[in-house]
């Protein structure tokens, strides 16, 4: 019988893990189906509840709704409950298990598709945001020297610091506390590049043979990666791996099969130029 999977959202129509879901099904050779749900603003509830009693297995879930699926679920993971908001849902019986795997997959592309181990490295992370919310347990597991949060409003990073002090080297501010400071690998976790922004970011960031990674994907070069590049950074990334590396842990936790990304990101890389 054919398993019921789909991805939640409003809107929902740009939404790529149709497509990615589909091409690791066929790859792995699983009997499901995976659609997409434009949800009712407020209606998340109703909308999970509707297609739990028609059978479906487990869900994506997308913008607005990460903190709706937080207060729906009955089995949070640590993780997605340090990031406040749940990306997947697994339903067994009346239990709602949820994750995020925003965090692991960003760590996964970053150490096993760029090869770049964050090991005693220093780390900057710009954003306090969801996204850069989840990324913090992950980052901080793979031990790196320093991981520092800057954030437009200061006080949102050092509230994340202050949740995970007590997992590793995280410090957090404002923009202006980054002169004089330098990274080996830097985040963008803004939504800034969304609207062609660029965080008030110094280009003194950058140390030398640093890496820059966009989290947005499909952008292209972003004013962030632009300046990295301008700024002498080695290598720039944006964030079509995470994407794929997340669906590839929502995958492989509801079939027990983790499919190989590569052909999920060559499919959906746009280029950096
Ligand atoms: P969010 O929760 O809305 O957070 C937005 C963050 O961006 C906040 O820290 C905000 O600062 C900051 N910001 C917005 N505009 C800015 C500007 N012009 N200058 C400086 N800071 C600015 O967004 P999110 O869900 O974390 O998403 C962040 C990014 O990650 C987006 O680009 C999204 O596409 C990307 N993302 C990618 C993936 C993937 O799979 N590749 C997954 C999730 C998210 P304040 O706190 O000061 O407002």
């Amino acid at each position: 019988m054919t398993d019921n999977y789909a991805v939640i959202g409003n809107p929902i129509s740009h939404s790529k893990s149709p497509l990615i879901h589909g091409m690791f099904a066929l790859a792995t050779g699983q009997d499901m189906a995976y659609q997409a749900i434009e949800g009712p603003l407020g209606q998340f509830a109703a909308t999970a509840d509707a297609f739990r009693a028609a059978g479906g297995r487990g869900l994506n879930v997308t913008a607005p709704f990460k903190l709706d699926a937080f207060a729906y679920a009955t089995d949070l993971s640590e993780r997605a409950r340090l990031a406040g908001a749940v990306n997947a849902m697994k339903f067994e019986g009346e239990r709602v298990l949820a994750e995020n795997f925003d965090g692991v997959g960003l760590v996964r592309d970053v150490v096993h598709n760029l090869g770049c181990p964050l090991q005693a490295k220093r780390v900057l992370l710009l954003g306090a945001g969801g996204a850069a919310r989840g990324t913090l347990l992950p980052f901080l597991a793979e031990r790196p020297a320093q991981l520092v949060i800057a954030n437009r409003t200061a006080d949102r990073a050092q509230a994340l610091a202050a949740e995970v002090a007590g997992q590793g080297p995280v410090s957090a501010g404002g923009y202006a506390e980054l002169t004089g400071q330098a990274f080996d690998l830097v985040f963008n976790a803004t939504s800034a590049s969304l609207r062609a922004e660029l965080p008030p970011v110094p280009a003194t960031v950058f140390a030398p043979g640093a890496r820059a990674y966009e989290l947005a994907y499909g952008k292209g070069l972003t004013p962030f990666l632009r300046l990295a590049r301008n700024a002498g950074a080695q290598r720039l990334a944006d964030g079509v791996g995470m994407l794929a590396e997340q669906a590839a842990e929502a995958f492989a936790w509801w079939r027990g099969r983790r499919p190989d990304t590569r052909a999920v990101i060559d499919r959906l890389t746009v280029p950096l130029a």
